[in-house]
C-alpha cells in the first residue's frame, strides 16, 4: 500500500515536472525550432536510469525519448540484459532538440540541469547508465571514453558510463564494447536481485533503495 502511494507521488511529481518542462523557454534558440519537449518514459520506480543526451528528430515529433533506430537499438539492448522498459527510466540531459542533431551547448546543458537533476531524485534509483560523451559529462566529468570501465557516484548513485545507441549504428564494432561495459552492471543487477525490487513495488516499501 506505502509502495503504491510512492508511485502515485512519484507520476504526480513527473507528471508536473512534465507540463513544467513543455511551458520551458530557457533555451531561446531550442523553444523555437522544437516541436515539443521530451521528457522522459519507463518505469519511475525503476532501480536502473538510462541517461542519454537529447531529443532527436522522431523524439522531436513523438515526445518520446529513444524512439527511432537508437531507440531500437536500446530495445535491443536492454533484451540481452535480460531487461524490459518496466525495469528501467530513460530520459535525457536536456529535453528538447537542438537543431541539425548538433551537440546541446554548455548553456543549454545547464539550463536544463535543474530538470535532470530532479528527475533523477524522484526516480530515485540505484544506477545510472550514461549514453554517450553528453551524459557522461553531466554526470560524472568526463567524456565516455575516460569514464568507460570504472564506476562512478553521481549524488548517492552508481554511475557506469558507456557509448550512446546512435554511436553504435554509425560504429557497429563498438557494440562489443557496450556489452563490455554492461557487465558488472549486469552481474550487480542479478546478485542482489535488484530489478525485483523495481518490479515489485510492494518490496519498494522499506528502505528506498
Ligand atoms: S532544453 Fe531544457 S532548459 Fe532548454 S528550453 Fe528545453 S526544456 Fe528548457
Amino acid at each position: 500500500m506505502i509502495a503504491l502511494k510512492i508511485l502515485e507521488e512519484k507520476n504526480r511529481i513527473l507528471l508536473r515536472m512534465k507540463h513544467e518542462v513543455a511551458d520551458c523557454i530557457k533555451c531561446k534558440e531550442l523553444c523555437l525550432t522544437r516541436n515539443q519537449t521530451v521528457f522522459g518514459k519507463g518505469n519511475p520506480n525503476a532501480k536502473i536510469l538510462l541517461l542519454g543526451e537529447a531529443a532527436g528528430r522522431e523524439e522531436d515529433q513523438t515526445g518520446i525519448p529513444f524512439v527511432g533506430r537508437a531507440g531500437q537499438l536500446l530495445d535491443n539492448i536492454l533484451k540481452s540484459c535480460g531487461w524490459s522498459l518496466d525495469d528501467v527510466y530513460i530520459c535525457n540531459v536536456i529535453k528538447c532538440r537542438p537543431p541539425q542533431n548538433r551537440l546541446p551547448s554548455p548553456e543549454e546543458i545547464e539550463n536544463c540541469s535543474g530538470f535532470l537533476r530532479k528527475q533523477i531524485e524522484v526516480v530515485n534509483p540505484k544506477f545510472i547508465v550514461c549514453l554517450g560523451s553528453v551524459a557522461s559529462q553531466a554526470l560524472v566529468g568526463l567524456p565516455v571514453g575516460k569514464a568507460r570501465e570504472k564506476w562512478h557516484v553521481y549524488e548517492n548513485y552508481d554511475v557506469i558510463c558507456s557509448y550512446h545507441p546512435a554511436y553504435l549504428l554509425r560504429n557497429p564494432a563498438a557494440k562489443e564494447l557496450v556489452w563490455k561495459d554492461l557487465q558488472p552492471l549486469i552481474e550487480v543487477v542479478r546478485s542482489k536481485n535488484v530489478l525485483v525490487q523495481g518490479r515489485n513495488t510492494e518490496e519498494h516499501s522499506g528502505s528506498s533503495k
